[in-house]
């Protein structure tokens, strides 16, 4: 994002470093072209919580007159860059996937409809806040040095209302569905939560990772960090094996990129076969157990 704002802005851009300990990350901020750090390293700032990180970006957009904030999609980020927009009645546009300048005015470029078509978004007042798609952007390490400014964050009191109770961070074996070159899915065609130590089971046998699909994300089945799909994550692996899924075209935007595509399904008009570069037709209670044992078995042979 840095790097980024920094090409856009011929260099005049500050990064706002927010948390608690993170003053060593002003430096790292230089190097990727900040001309400008502003740290607010506080305990309050601990908890991944947005109001606190509000009051401090709406004090530094007012007193330095900061004409764009540019944030890396995160949840936390679409969480503050919403409250800032609130704050200072400010355009917010969110999930960007390029941002330019055009006769000196900021344009950025908005995938809509299951990212079939682009807008191009502007905004019509500063300052002008954005949402940018996480790595969109190569980073650019130029070697520069920021000049830092410790900035007192003044808190409002319904920002510390809120406070974290409790974080924890989930056991995960294996890579992540983001880095696999394979994934094994699985749908509502599972039958149910207990069955995805199927899929999982192929998963370790193929060496990848377990990706899901909203119906059994919001039966509650698997946790949301691994839906594929227009409102969960973009996936290209090498191999995406699709079990018990029907294919509707919300998870299909999420996968259809993926080298190969198997799906494993008893409905012979599933639309998932219709992206398949090989279809299975059959009951993934009984073809699941037996691929995964000719995996292991392929493997140590
Ligand atoms: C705005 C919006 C956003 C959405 N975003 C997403 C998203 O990000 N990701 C996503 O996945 N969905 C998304 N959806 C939901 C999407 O439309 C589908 O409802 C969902 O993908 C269906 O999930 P599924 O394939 O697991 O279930 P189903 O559609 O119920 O399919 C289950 C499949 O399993 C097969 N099956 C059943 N039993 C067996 C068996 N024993 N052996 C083999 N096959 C079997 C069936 O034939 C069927 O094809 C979104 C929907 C909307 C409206």
């Amino acid at each position: 994002m840095l790097s980024k704002a920094a090409a856009l802005a011929d260099g005049a851009v500050a990064a706002a470093i927010l948390g608690s300990g993170v003053r060593d990350l002003a430096a790292r901020a230089g190097s990727f072209g900040a001309r400008r750090v502003f740290v607010a390293d506080d305990p309050r700032l601990e908890a991944p919580l947005p109001q606190p990180r509000v009051d401090v970006l709406a004090a530094l957009v007012r007193e330095h007159g900061v004409g764009t904030v540019l944030f890396g999609q995160s949840v936390l980020a679409a969480d503050i860059a919403a409250g800032l927009s609130a704050r200072l009645d400010a355009g917010l546009n969110w999930d960007l996937t390029d941002l330019r300048s055009e006769d000196g005015r900021l344009v950025g470029r908005r995938p809509a409809l299951a990212d079939s078509v682009y807008a191009e978004v502007g905004w019509r007042s500063e300052p002008r806040l954005a949402i940018v798609r996480s790595g969109t952007f190569e980073p650019s390490e130029t070697g520069g040095e920021a000049e830092v400014t410790e900035v007192t964050p003044q808190f409002e009191d319904f920002s510390l209302a809120a406070t974290m109770v409790e974080q924890a961070h989930e056991e995960s074996g294996g890579p992540s569905i983001e880095d696999a070159d394979v994934i094994v899915a699985g749908g509502r065609g599972l039958g149910g939560p207990e069955n995805f130590t199927l899929v999982e089971e192929l998963a370790k046998a193929l060496g990848g990772a377990v990706g899901a699909t909203r119906a059994v994300v919001d039966a509650g089945w698997y946790p949301y960090a691994t839906q594929v799909g227009q409102t969960g994550k973009t996936v290209a692996p090498k191999l995406y094996v699709a079990c018990g899924i029907s294919g509707a075209i919300q998870h299909k935007v999420g996968m259809q990129s993926s080298s190969v595509i198997v799906a494993i399904n008893k409905d012979p008009n599933a639309p998932i076969f219709e992206y398949s570069d090989l279809g299975v037709v059959g009951d993934l209670h009984e073809i699941l157990p037996k691929l995964t044992e000719l995996v292991r078995a392929r493997k140590s042979g």
